[in-house]
């Protein structure tokens, strides 16, 4: 069965068919980073690394960019009253924002474009679309599109333009606000002092000024699958549902007007909510809480990947205590039969083996599962089948084939949450190295930068033997090995480290 993805601008399940195959140009709407991003934010990217980790173990070649919005109205306001220019604000968030990511075992996107490094695209896409005539510039000295001159408006969130009480006429210059209050939105804000003074303001041909948080995403993901591939449209755009209107419509409609493309991707995908106990999660409840919250309660990253991959994506999900309680006990019995079945090593097993029909149930309905719209809490049922099965063969002393890792290791490799006493680092088929620019040679002394300075080199070494230079893939692996990193290979052509020092 081919994957299935459900798309919100058809309102349908629709069959994956990249634009050119096997590469996969996926766009992530970002953190915000004026904050520690929360629980509900890491659900949308826990789902987003389901999706690309899922892509790549089907065998394609995704080109993943996930940007950081560092240039927005509640960044300017927080930098306003904590006294400082949005750069000091955003720089220790950023950091934060990595730090969370890789604590919850997150496949790092191969860009992470800051909006504040962007803004050159941003002016051309304004400047673009003030020649087409779908914006234009406003007394106050922004500037606007125009929603009734694109009439595709309204495509994404199905809104009725007609439908609209507050016509088209009026507009609206903040970055947040609802259908009942669609109106022309802004594109590029006029410079106010305040603005000035955190360090938010930039020369452009129709005045000094800030881009709109809209226009961010459009201008950084057309300049990057622009001067990577020659591209003007993304395969997959992804956000929290909260972002279909008027995040995406804007950016759709910016993108598709600019370009001329009938799409801006062609398949975009959002994430349901995560409310705590009950309650949609807000600072006025209360009830915010972060992956570094939950870290230093001591809770396991398999754990909690385990508790969002119980539900699938396009449902809300209760965190309460109880559930994160039992999904640390899940995740702890895998981590106990992951080691288990890897210190029996591996025996040979015919079609007749007792290995072999729960070996085959796991594979084929895990595969089935995610195909089926990312359908996770199907996967999860299937490896805790398997591990019940698994574990009353090991019992009986019966060693695994190699059908029984081949099964076993595709489901933890997608889902990733088995909590091991070994800590492990997984490294993707795609041989992209996620930052660019030259890596030291010798590993960096804290635990974090040492596990990306190696996860770094084992996508360089995945290259090289892509690219059949054995040499250079032998000579990474003995520094990874020099290093206490330990790399075993795996059928697929993806790579696993083992962090002998943690
Ligand atoms: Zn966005």
């Amino acid at each position: 069965m081919p994957l299935r993805l459900y798309n919100t601008l058809s309102r349908q399940l629709e069959p994956f068919t990249p634009i050119a195959p096997p590469r996969v140009t996926l766009y992530s709407c970002g953190p915000t980073v004026y904050n520690y991003a929360h629980i509900g934010n890491f659900r949308t990217f826990l789902f987003v690394d389901l999706l690309r980790r899922w892509l790549e173990a089907s065998g394609l070649d995704v080109f993943h960019i996930m940007n950081l919005t560092d240039v927005d109205d509640k960044i300017i306001k927080a930098a306003a009253e904590k006294g400082v220019s949005i750069t000091q604000l955003t720089g220790p968030f950023i950091a934060a924002f990595f730090e969370d990511r890789d604590y919850l075992r997150i496949v790092p996107a191969h860009a992470y474009p800051r909006a504040t490094a962007f803004i050159e695209p941003m002016i051309r896409l304004v400047t673009g679309l003030l020649a087409k005539g779908v914006a234009y510039q406003g007394d106050d000295g922004s500037v606007y599109f125009g929603i009734a001159r694109f009439p595709e408006y309204g495509r994404l969130s199905r809104l009725d333009l007609r439908e609209l009480k507050t016509g088209a006429s009026g507009r609206v210059s903040t970055d947040e606000y609802t259908k009942d209050n669609a109106q022309d939105f802004v594109l590029w804000k006029a410079a106010r002092p305040e603005d000035e003074k955190v360090g938010a303001a930039w020369d452009a041909p129709f005045g000094r000024g800030r881009p709109g948080w809209h226009l961010e995403c459009s201008a950084m993901a057309l300049q990057l699958i622009g001067s990577r591939y020659q591209s003007k449209v993304l395969d997959i755009h992804t956000g929290g549902v909260d972002l279909i209107f008027p995040h995406h419509e804007d950016e759709l409609a910016q993108s598709c007007a600019f370009t001329g493309e009938t799409s801006f991707a062609r398949y975009w995908l959002h994430g349901e909510f995560l409310n705590i106990r009950g309650s949609k999660m807000s600072k006025r409840f209360g009830n915010i809480t972060t992956p570094r919250d939950l870290r230093e309660d001591g809770v396991e990253a398999a754990a909690i990947r385990l508790l969002m991959y119980q539900t699938h994506y396009r449902q809300q999900l209760d965190l309460t205590d109880d559930a994160l309680a039992a999904a640390r006990e899940g995740a702890r019995r895998l981590g106990e039969f992951a080691d288990r079945f890897e210190r029996a090593g591996q025996g040979k097993g015919g079609a007749d083996s007792p290995w072999a029909e729960p070996s085959r149930r796991l594979e084929e309905e895990f595969r089935a599962a995610l195909d089926d719209d990312l359908n996770a809490p199907k996967g999860v049922a299937a490896i805790f089948d398997f591990v019940r099965d698994a574990n009353r063969l090991l019992d009986e002393g019966l060693t695994p084939p190699a059908a029984a890792r081949t099964a076993w290791d595709l489901a933890d490799r997608v889902l990733a949450v088995a909590h091991r006493a070994q800590a492990r680092v997984e490294i993707t088929a795609t041989a992209v190295d996620p930052d660019d620019g030259p890596i030291a040679e010798a590993a960096p002394a804290d635990s974090q930068s040492r596990v990306r300075w190696a996860t770094r080199w084992a996508s360089r070494r995945s290259a090289a033997k892509r690219a059949r230079d054995f040499p250079a893939a032998d000579r990474i692996r003995k520094l990874l090995t020099d290093n206490y990193f330990e790399i075993r290979d795996r059928r697929d052509g993806s790579a696993e480290l083992v962090d002998r020092r943690a």
